[in-house]
């Protein structure tokens, strides 16, 4: 497709511009994907503010979908017209981790958003094999939670929450309200969602989360004492990033205990003795993982992900605080940099 489209582009750290640019021209495996919504991540926002992208200028946005409005040459034509949600790691299949499926920790990959053109634009270039169909009976604006649906989903797996688990959540941000999805969805007999911000705590029930606790409001380790009849958790997840939520989530273990992590460091970590002997004396076991699963790339995870999401055991809408212009991206960054109001997740939508 020839012509101009909108998208806020980054010319460099603090500066991401709304303007006028070339609509992408698509190679032979590549489709064109008309952007319905693009999440703004919390990695955005030291990537739009501080660190910026792999060169300028980027048009950054990794969590998005859209529907297909042009297919290159050897693309299959069944993909015409359908909705569908982008993929935005590009694995270079040829280096060692690639052989052996291991993708996501890929030594060369390429990544829509960051280190290539990404969804805050009206218009993507996304290679075919990127994209996942979605249903129709599934919301347009969930393309946009893909992602983070499947990150989570791949803690979840890598710590295995069974049936009848006491588990609980630290961090109730886009990534650790799908964790508690996910765990319920699993079977989990108790799901602990924790945060410190009571409007969080709020969207979790609305969730069917029943058992979401507010730091600093409630006693949190009394009441999970008395709902694990003083047994503790089978399964913490951190996924605030906080020293003090690593050292409660340790606290709060059963023997035995499993710890996935997932939520980004915001400072160094200190552990006292006795929380360093915890570990050792209970054998935990701790989990760090990244990304999502796709052993058989493209389509592992993100088609359980699609499934949960259209059986409604992962709901999406309550989590959705501000849907804002392609105009206004800077501005949305800005709100979730500043923290100047309540947020959860932002959708960008450039049809608006
Ligand atoms: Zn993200
Ligand atoms: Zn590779």
């Amino acid at each position: 497709m020839k012509g101009k489209m909108k998208a806020a582009v980054l010319h460099q750290p603090g500066d991401l511009r709304y303007e006028e640019v070339e609509i992408p021209q698509i190679g032979d495996e590549d489709v064109l994907v008309k952007v319905t919504a693009c999440g703004v991540c919390g990695s955005d926002i030291p990537r739009v503010m501080t660190t910026g992208t792999y060169h300028f200028p980027t048009i950054p946005g990794h969590e998005f979908g859209g529907r297909i409005v042009e297919l290159g040459s050897k693309v299959d034509e069944n993909l015409k017209d359908k909705k569908v949600a982008v993929i935005p790691l590009i694995p270079c299949k040829k280096c060692k981790l690639c052989e052996i499926g291991q993708f996501a920790q890929c030594e060369d990959y390429d990544f829509l958003g960051s280190r290539n053109d990404g969804g805050f634009a009206e218009y993507v270039k996304v290679p075919a094999e990127n994209v996942v169909v979605v249903p129709d009976n599934v919301a347009d604006e969930a393309v946009a939670f893909l992602e983070p649906i499947s990150v989570a989903l791949h803690v979840v797996q890598n710590c295995g929450v069974n049936f009848g688990d006491s588990v609980a959540v630290f961090g109730l941000g886009a990534i650790g309200i799908f964790v508690a999805q996910w765990a319920k969805a699993f079977g989990a007999a108790h799901v602990f969602a924790l945060d410190v911000d009571e409007k969080k705590i709020k969207v979790a029930k609305e969730l069917g989360l029943e058992d979401a606790l507010c730091i600093g409001q409630e006693n949190i380790e009394e009441i999970i004492k008395e709902k694990t009849n003083g047994v503790g958790l089978d399964v913490a997840f951190e996924a605030s990033g906080a020293p003090a939520a690593f050292c409660q989530a340790i606290e709060l273990l059963r023997t035995s205990g499993r710890m996935g992590l997932v939520g980004r460091p915001t400072k160094a970590l200190a552990l006292e003795p006795e929380i360093f002997e915890k570990i050792l004396r209970s054998q935990l076991t701790i989990h760090g993982t990244w990304s999502f699963e796709f052993t058989s790339f493209p389509h592992h995870a993100w088609q359980q992900s699609l499934e949960a999401l259209s059986k409604e055991e992962i709901k999406t809408k309550p989590i959705i605080s501000h849907r804002m212009p392609l105009s206004q991206t800077f501005d949305a960054v800005k709100i979730m940099a500043d923290k100047s109001e309540f947020f959860y997740k932002i959708l960008i939508e450039p049809e608006m």
